[in-house]
């Protein structure tokens, strides 16, 4: 082990070469178009190590099909799965997406290369989530340059349209049946908390319908924009009661710190109003977006049935109202027990490594790695390499410590040997 984490601290100038090596692939998305780039380049590192690399490219009208609200995105959905075996008892599966989010022009530092600033390297992706791949190559080389067995046989699934979904990569690849484990460790997170549950995503629409007429005698019309006023308000009053609860699993360090809300919340809420085509013309129809973050303790049908309660209330107040709604079912949530031996191995060498005591928290967003659990079973959870308010993940500028790419290193290097 001693000689593993000296190797390990020998090794950082390496990450940082391969991160680069990653981040200079442009593999943002929309629209995804060097996935396959960036799916060979991790390849050819596995098949250096002895992994038995496939790549599995998800079928255009699979893709289309299950995502069709993207079927303007051009290029293939490339992923692939690494296995080597170990002559381990167990199979430890480890993911990350390495697609990421577009970059704005108002970036310090180009986006698409890493820049060593300040003990940080900054690069679109570092934190989420090319960093933890770069750090998992230096371990794996390590574990074959030093002939140490490691604790358990891999299997390494390199998955893309995290970012987008919701049928991503990682999806597909459940689907597929290569998801095969015991375990499963996804680093796409942060290094605040290790992330055992998630919050589901439901997508709900309503569409209030009027009828079009000349505004000079708007009242021969009937305007679907003020008649959806008593629909929002149906909808603020269930947002009311159902933004009261809480799941009994503990919130990230960040929303309990910066919001004082300790556990998970479900959150309701209105995010997109379209209706009417010019100021002359009695609008004849207004559609409402939002969507529903459920915790683990609720469930898709009751979500659905509540949201259908609410719209009945509305019009049993107001009957001369029309409306046609639909919810669906993006990702589920996901909640492995914490006292799972696999989650408190995790946690243990966390804890060693960060030299503090890192808690076991809940995501208030939804996760890909929810569909796969749902499909496999597996206890899982997520622990990554950034840092949630400080990393901007999603914003200019995404950066990581060194300090946390050498933690992350010895992270997963004790989580594979011991
Ligand atoms: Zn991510």
């Amino acid at each position: 082990m001693q000689a593993l984490l000296e190797y390990l601290g020998s090794k950082t100038n390496e990450t940082i070469r391969t991160l680069d090596e990653l981040v200079r692939i442009p593999t943002q998305v929309p629209p995804g178009e060097n996935y396959e780039k960036a799916m060979d380049y991790a390849a050819s590192k596995l098949k250096d190590l002895d992994f038995k690399v496939e790549k599995l490219i998800m079928p255009r009208v699979l893709f289309e099909k299950k995502n069709p609200r993207l079927k303007h995105l051009s290029g293939e959905r490339a992923n692939i799965c690494a296995t080597r075996n170990f002559d381990a008892d167990k199979i430890l599966l480890i993911n990350t997406h390495l697609d990421v989010v577009p970059a704005s022009a108002s970036w310090s530092v180009p986006p698409f290369e890493c820049t060593e600033k300040d003990g940080r390297i900054f690069g679109r992706g570092v934190a989420d989530s090319k960093g933890g791949v770069a750090a998992l190559f230096t371990v794996l080389s390590a574990i074959d340059e030093l002939d140490i067995k490691p604790g358990y046989n891999l299997n390494i699934a390199l998955t893309t349209d995290e970012e987008m979904g919701p049928y991503s990569g990682l999806c597909y690849l459940a689907d597929l049946g290569k998801l095969k484990a015991d375990y499963f460790l996804s680093m796409d997170g942060d290094s605040d908390d290790i992330t055992i549950a998630s919050n589901g995503n439901v997508d709900w629409q309503i569409d209030v319908f009027g009828k079009s007429y000349h505004s000079g005698s708007s009242f021969l019309g009937v305007n679907a924009i003020e008649k959806s006023v008593p629909v929002m308000n149906g909808l603020l009053e269930l947002k009311a009661q159902v933004e009261k609860r809480r799941s009994k699993v503990p919130a990230s360090m960040a929303i309990s710190q910066n919001a004082g809300i300790d556990t998970l919340m479900p959150v309701l809420n209105i995010t997109m109003i379209n209706g009417g085509v010019k100021q002359n013309i009695v609008p004849d129809i207004c559609t409402l977006k939002g969507d529903r973050r459920y915790i683990p303790e609720e469930k898709f049908s009751d979500v659905c049935k509540e949201m259908n309660d609410a719209m009945s209330m509305v019009k049993d107040k107001h009957p001369d109202i029309d409306l046609k709604m639909s919810c669906d079912d993006i990702y589920a949530p996901m909640l492995t027990d914490m006292k799972h031996p696999w989650v408190q191995e995790v946690k243990r060498v966390a804890d060693e490594v960060t030299g503090r005591d890192v808690r076991c928290a809940g995501a208030q967003g939804s996760l890909d790695v929810a569909y796969a659990v749902k499909v496999t079973g597996l206890p899982a959870c997520c622990f990554g390499i950034g840092r949630r308010m400080e990393s901007n993940a999603h914003a200019d500028d995404e950066n990581i410590r060194v300090e946390d790419m050498v933690m992350f290193t010895k992270f997963l290097g004790k989580l594979l040997t011991n």
